[in-house]
């Protein structure tokens, strides 16, 4: 098991940018991280992702960093559900999340 954190590659800074000016925005998401509609109203009440730079996650997400971390086995950010769900990216804030997640 290899734990050493990847580095992040210019296309993934690339869409961490433009998915952390998203959430400045305003624009109601599902979480980045889990790909559900569990982001709280106000961005700033959810949890700040600990790998991804100012990036806000749900609060299950929050906690469920902070437990991967206390163990050394973080989710890449490669693996969050807003990077692995390519066919449906583009039109996933149309999606509901419970549906988004079923996608996954
Ligand atoms: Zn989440």
């Amino acid at each position: 098991m290899n734990n050493e954190p990847k580095p992040i590659n210019d296309d993934l800074k690339q869409a961490l940018a433009d998915l952390r000016a998203r959430q400045k925005s305003g624009e109601h998401m599902p979480c980045p991280r889990c790909g559900r509609d569990t982001m709280l109203p106000k961005l700033y009440a959810n949890a700040l992702s600990r790998h991804a730079d100012g990036i806000f996650v749900c609060p299950d997400c929050g906690n469920a960093e902070s437990v991967l971390q206390f163990m050394n086995s973080p989710l890449p950010i490669e693996e969050w559900a807003v990077f692995n769900d390519r066919r449906h990216r583009d039109d996933f804030k149309d999606t509901p999340g419970e549906q988004a997640w079923a996608q996954i």
